[in-house]
């Protein structure tokens, strides 16, 4: 497995809130950052059909226009009753049919609506949130791995700590939703941290 020793990432976002938790995990390894957004570098159109093909189009974009290594993640729920929606569409399950960006309330109705078209009830699904991290090098040597977090959905939801579809998402072995726990706790059982856990292992240490 190839080690990360450049001085400097992009991190693949134009998203401010993935960018600071990003930021906030790379800052124990004293790796320099800037961001896309920061960059201005153009946003890839996600087309892939998987969480980990989406973050490699992005930081192959990044690491393409930039010369320099990048690091992006994909993430999104994934509810195997309703044949695995929101998954990769999460955010797009957040913006209406003439293209305007709604609120998350918007989409977690969305997800009720999809419970209610196959006659279930809305509550008690096993549901995961995947993230997917691909580092890029800046020959193109990529390095794509997966976490996960494992639950089951709550309505109606609960909690404005989180953001996305943390109000309805109860992690297993736990009563409270990811948006009634503090950050903290969230961000140490999270799907983004699994992920963060094994790239760090792979070529951090
Ligand atoms: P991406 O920017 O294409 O990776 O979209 C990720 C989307 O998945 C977000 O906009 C949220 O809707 C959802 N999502 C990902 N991670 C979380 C999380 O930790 N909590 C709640 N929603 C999340």
């Amino acid at each position: 497995m190839r080690k990360f020793d450049e001085k400097e990432i992009i991190i693949a976002s134009h998203n401010p809130g993935k960018i600071s938790e990003i930021n906030r995990l790379l800052f124990p390894y004293g790796i320099k950052t800037l961001s896309a957004k920061s960059l201005q570098l153009p946003e890839p159109k996600e087309v892939g059909k998987t969480f980990v093909e989406n973050a490699e189009i992005k930081a192959r974009a990044s690491s393409n226009a930039s010369g320099l290594a990048s690091l992006a993640d994909d993430s999104g729920l994934v509810i195997p009753i309703l044949d695995g929606d929101p998954g990769i569409y999460s955010a797009r399950w957040a913006i209406d049919s003439s293209g305007k960006k709604k609120s998350f309330a918007f989409a977690i109705d969305k997800i009720k609506c999809a419970f209610k078209k196959k006659a279930l009830s809305p509550g008690g699904h096993k549901a995961y949130f995947a993230c997917a991290l691909c580092l890029c090098w800046p020959d193109g040597y990529v390095l794509n791995l997966e976490g996960f977090v494992y639950g089951s959905i709550t309505f109606p939801p609960r909690g404005n700590k989180g953001f996305g579809y943390d109000p309805i998402f109860i992690p297993t072995n736990h009563r409270l939703t990811f948006g009634e726990m503090s950050p903290a706790i969230k961000h140490a059982l999270s799907h983004r941290a699994d992920a963060f856990k094994k790239l760090t292992m792979c070529c951090f240490n």
